[in-house]
């Protein structure tokens, strides 16, 4: 077992939300360390936003951003006031006890007293031909309408939407806003969203369901031009000419390798428990960005939570003495663990 003092603060992820905290907690002297993880076919280190070409609605930011040039300026800031980083997975957790224990997966585990879970959700693909391609070139693929539907190459547009739930509802609606016609393709006769967004959506004169048809290719070389369909009961094949497709068939938060040690919501994202806080059920142990939110689902408010789990971090390491925090009067008295490891 290693023998190092426990870091403060770890934060877990590379996206806003973890580099936002970061910014915060490096600034508040806790000297965090992030591990933002490795590449691998789901998720790379930056997030979800290294898989998008123009980000438009990041304030501060007037003739737009890409978001891997974004993630780049989030994490420099965060290292120019101290963040260390680890470029590893934290592979599994041990928060039972404190100060917790972490497991990166290749170095030695290391404790922590304070810890902030920022390792975002990874959007449902298709897994079709060209789908992954045509995302990352920004070639008219994408798994989020709100972020991407207002951009130039996507009005006025013939446009498909994937899906059959609530969010594919949401999705559809919105892009009526720029589409010349949205074609919502779903796999069965009948859609699984709630009674009041399909009769929303069915109604809608800019909508046009295609039922029974599940996609299975993307066509085009450097930008969608269509899509080949396959009808789900005759299995008939055709292609279907469209300007851009938008894949809404849910996000998967990462939370596997905390193996239920948090309260989970049951889709599977992080619990926390009050209005307008970041504490999860496990005091000390704070959770911001996607991860906990699947409702926004925005660099932003990704961001936003980023910073309020640094200040609560913040505020609880104050509690145990470790700190000093000018609000400490708001802050939640942490639970036995805590006085038990303090007493200690
Ligand atoms: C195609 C697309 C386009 C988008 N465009 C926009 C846009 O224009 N504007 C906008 O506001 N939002 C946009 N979004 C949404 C936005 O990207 C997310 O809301 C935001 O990135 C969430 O940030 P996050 O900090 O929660 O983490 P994420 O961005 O989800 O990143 C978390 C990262 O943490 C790392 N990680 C995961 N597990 C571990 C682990 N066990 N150990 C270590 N590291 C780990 C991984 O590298 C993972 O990628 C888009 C999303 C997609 C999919």
């Amino acid at each position: 077992m290693d023998t190092r003092p426990p870091e403060t603060l770890v934060i877990i992820g590379s996206g806003p939300s973890a580099w936002t905290a970061a910014i915060y907690a490096a600034r508040a002297n806790l000297r965090p360390v992030v591990y933002e993880g490795e590449p691998s076919r789901e998720m790379i280190p930056g997030g979800q936003l290294m898989y998008t070409t123009e980000v438009e609605n990041y304030p501060g930011f007037i003739d737009g951003v890409t978001g891997p040039e974004l993630m780049e300026k989030l994490r420099a800031q965060a290292i120019r006031f101290g963040t260390r980083v680890e470029q590893e997975n934290i592979a599994s957790v041990e928060l039972g006890q404190h100060p917790f224990r972490l497991r990166p997966s290749y170095s030695d585990e290391i404790e922590a007293l304070t810890v902030i879970v920022a390792t975002g959700a990874r959007a449902n693909w298709l897994g079709v031909p060209n789908e992954e391609r045509l995302a990352q070139l920004g070639g008219g693929v994408s798994a989020c309408a709100v972020c991407d539907g207002a951009l130039p190459a996507f009005r006025d547009k013939v446009l498909a939407v994937v899906g059959g739930g609530d969010s594919a509802m949401e999705e559809a609606l919105y892009l009526t806003k720029f589409a010349k016609e949205v074609r919502l393709i779903h796999r069965r006769d009948e859609l699984r969203a709630s009674r009041i967004m399909a009769d929303r959506v069915l109604k809608h004169p800019k909508i046009k369901p295609v039922w029974n048809t599940r996609v299975v290719d993307v066509l085009g070389y450097d930008e969608i031009t269509g899509i080949r369909v396959e009808n789900t009961v005759t299995g008939e094949k055709s292609d279907m000419p469209v300007g851009g497709l938008f894949i809404a068939i849910g996000h998967t938060p990462n939370t596997a390798f905390l193996n239920g040690q948090l309260d989970l919501t049951r889709h599977g994202y992080i619990k926390t428990p009050k209005a307008w806080r970041t504490a999860t059920s496990v005091a000390g142990v704070f959770a911001a960005g996607d991860v906990m939110d699947d409702y926004y689902r925005q660099a932003i408010t990704a961001a936003g939570t980023g910073c309020m789990a640094a200040l609560e971090a913040e505020r609880w390491l104050a509690h145990l003495g470790l700190g000093e925090s000018p609000v400490l009067e708001t802050a939640e008295a942490p639970v036995n663990l805590t006085q038990e490891w303090k007493a200690s």
